[in-house]
């Protein structure tokens, strides 16, 4: 089969992938082979090859959002042909600590897709039958694509930083997360305050429905009830917390982030003011975010690239070019 394979490091820059034929994975007991649909293109991809997540492999098939069909490991409940998702949580021990308390996002043995194991970026991919999703008919599978990580972990993102109806959140950086984060935080009644420095993701922060946006260094003009960070940069973190009511919290959505600057205690945290980083997925999450985008009819915005231009899906990504999120297609 056809793959887009990182070999450790970046041939010239910007060209961290090269197009290889590689063997189509064997299926194993207890996994799905799929063809892939479509794959979404993250910015942890970009972590990945950049070195900014530690390297676990030599060679690797990126790619963690994975629309495909099953054509080899059919079960009952899987049969031959169904079009299903795989996302960032590939596996868990199911038995540490954390899995047996309900916490599998915090596994100490997880599997990750596209870091751990191989991938999405290829024609064919396998996943462990107990971690797919069955995906909702109404869209198609590039739209489906953003919604396997970037939409999951959004949504996740507005648990872990405790959102209720009617609070006035607000979103700080703004890519795929936010995007589809938005029309979640409407369907709950709550007020959206958008903070970004990009001058096409303001317009389409407002196009969403926004209740206020404004510039990287603007301040919403409320006090906020949560705030959920996407840049992967400490000061938006700072920019976040003195932005909240007493009582607040910020949620960190950001597996990487460079350094955290300082904090002010009686100015930023003082007045039960929390910090919460948010880390991988749940199995719950994914159903119940699913179902949620079926019910509410998200549809993300998408740039569709061929296997082949991989690197510059990657590219996109890294410089915020293109409308709405990356997906490859093989
Ligand atoms: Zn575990
Ligand atoms: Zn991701």
């Amino acid at each position: 089969m056809q793959a887009a394979v990182f070999n450790g490091k970046a041939t010239s820059p910007g060209r961290f992938l090269s197009i290889e034929e590689v063997p189509r994975p064997q299926i194993t007991p207890g996994h799905v082979l799929l063809r892939v649909v479509a794959c979404g293109v993250c910015r942890t991809d970009l972590h990945i090859v950049e070195g900014d997540l530690t390297p676990l492999r030599q060679r690797l098939i990126p790619g963690h959002q994975i629309v495909g069909e099953i054509v080899e490991g059919a079960t009952d409940l899987l049969p031959l042909g169904m079009r299903i998702g795989v996302s960032w949580m590939g596996g868990t021990d199911g038995t540490c600590l954390y899995c047996k308390r309900g916490m599998e996002n915090l596994c100490d043995q997880p599997t990750f897709t596209g870091y751990t194991v191989d991938g999405g970026y290829a024609e064919f991919a396998l996943a462990r039958a107990d971690f797919v999703y069955p995906l909702p008919d109404e869209l198609d599978a590039t739209h489906l694509a953003p919604l396997l990580c970037a939409g999951i972990i959004g949504f996740r993102s507005l648990r872990v930083a405790g959102v209720q109806p009617g609070d006035r959140v607000g979103l700080f950086g703004f890519g795929s997360s936010a995007t589809l984060a938005i029309p979640i935080l409407l369907h709950w009644g709550c007020e959206v305050y958008v903070v970004t420095r990009g001058e096409a993701h303001r317009a389409a922060a407002n196009r969403l429905g926004a209740t206020w946006v404004g510039k990287e260094d603007a301040k919403p003009p409320v006090e906020l009830d949560r705030a959920v960070t996407f840049a992967p940069a400490g000061k938006v973190v700072v920019d976040a917390l003195s932005s909240l009511r007493k009582g607040g919290v910020v949620a960190i959505n950001a597996i990487h982030l460079d350094r955290m600057p300082a904090l002010d205690y009686d100015r930023l945290l003082w007045g039960e003011r929390q910090i919460r980083s948010v880390a991988n997925m749940t199995r719950a999450d994914a159903r119940d975010f699913l179902t949620l985008a079926r019910d509410l009819k998200i549809q993300p915005q998408v740039t569709v690239f061929a296997l082949h231009e991989a690197n510059d899906a990657l590219m996109a990504v890294k410089e915020e070019t293109g409308e709405g999120s990356a997906v490859i297609v093989p």
